[in-house]
């Protein structure tokens, strides 16, 4: 079970959101220790009308891949699913 965290409602500044070096350690998955290069990020309603939330999950490139929408059912105009490489990845 992933833990979302809520974003805020105004401040959209997703497109470069630089993750610390400290955030990065492995893939997201238990059981898998290979470095996470990937995050995927979904933002979908809470059902609860609490507002956007946002997912989070730093992923391997291989489990990355199998990362699929987890919240359609929260989908609205401002949906977001993605996936997309760490910005330290090097
Ligand atoms: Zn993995």
């Amino acid at each position: 079970m992933t833990e979302p965290t809520q974003a805020p409602d105004e401040q959209a500044t997703d497109d470069t959101e630089p993750l610390s070096a400290d955030d990065t350690e492995g893939c997201h998955r238990r059981n898998c220790e290979a470095p996470a290069t990937f995050v995927a990020v979904e933002r979908y309603q809470e059902e609860t009308g609490h507002g956007a939330v946002e997912a989070r999950a730093e992923l391997c490139a291989e489990h990355a891949a199998e990362e699929s929408p987890a919240n359609l059912d929260g989908a609205y105009a401002e949906y977001i699913f993605r996936v997309e490489p760490l910005a330290d990845a090097d």
